[in-house]
């Protein structure tokens, strides 16, 4: 097991888990597509930031992850990119329905701001990306679900009327990320998240980012990630 402290740029970087991938310096290091690497430079994301350095070779490399560092810090890259290079690599992407990717974030705003961002680096290479959150009609929804994607965004109660309206399976999920888990609990959606997450196969990846976390948010951590690699971002105090 280890455990990494790092200091840069006044932060402390801890890393600790088994057999951690090296962080990387640049985006050219992550092998991305010349598709992604050109949605990466519109973006005008000139080097990766700490978190991203230290999850993005993480995340690609399949394994699950628990990422904690303050907003503002970089965090919807670290999950988004490696995502669609997963989507990618599923060998037969058109057999089955419903989405690959299914990210849950606690509020309708934040996740707009993770669909947009998902949306720009889907786009070329075809992802579709679904919004699933309150001010749109479920009805809008379910249609938009119906017509097929590959990523879902979503705040967790309408996720679950969603399932229950049969607009979607999570049969072939196997890329499942709790954005804002600290607020998702604050908010009270515990039980949707373990509601979720019990639907969505066992070998999927799992990404766990918070800004904080409370003994709560460590023991699903504990429950629902496996063999995960920490991630600890802060400022050095
Ligand atoms: P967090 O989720 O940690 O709060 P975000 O992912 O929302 O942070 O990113 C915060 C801001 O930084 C966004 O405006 C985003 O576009 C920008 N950003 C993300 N990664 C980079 C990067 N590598 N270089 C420059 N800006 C970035
Ligand atoms: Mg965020």
């Amino acid at each position: 097991d280890q455990d990494v402290v790092e200091y840069r740029n006044n932060l402390a970087i801890r890393v600790s888990g088994f057999d951690v991938p090296r962080p990387i310096k640049s985006f050219e290091d992550c092998g991305f597509s010349v598709e992604l690497m050109k949605a990466i430079g519109k973006q005008a994301y000139v080097k990766p930031t700490p978190i991203q350095c230290q999850a993005l070779p993480i995340v690609l490399s399949g394994r699950d992850i628990i990422g904690i560092a303050k907003t503002g810090s970089g965090k919807t890259a670290s999950f988004v990119l490696p995502m669609v290079v997963h989507i990618m690599d599923q060998p037969e992407l058109q057999k089955e329905e419903g989405p690959i990717g299914v990210i849950c974030a606690p509020t309708r705003e934040l996740a707009h701001q993770i669909y947009l961002e998902a949306k720009k680096f889907s786009k070329a290479h075809g992802i579709r990306v679904a919004a699933v959150y309150g001010g749109m009609s479920k009805l809008d929804q379910f249609k938009e679900l119906k017509a097929g994607c590959e990523v879902v965004v979503a705040t967790p109660g309408r996720l679950i009327d969603m399932i229950k309206m049969k607009a979607l399976t999570m049969l072939r999920t196997t890329y499942l990320v709790l954005d804002e888990a600290d607020r998702m609990f604050d908010l009270g959606f515990e039980p949707q998240i373990r509601s979720i997450v019990g639907q969505i196969r066992p070998d999927r990846q799992t990404l766990l980012f918070s800004a904080t976390m409370p003994r709560k948010v460590e023991k699903l951590a504990r429950e629902i990630l496996s063999d995960p690699v920490r991630v600890t971002v802060g400022e050095v105090g």
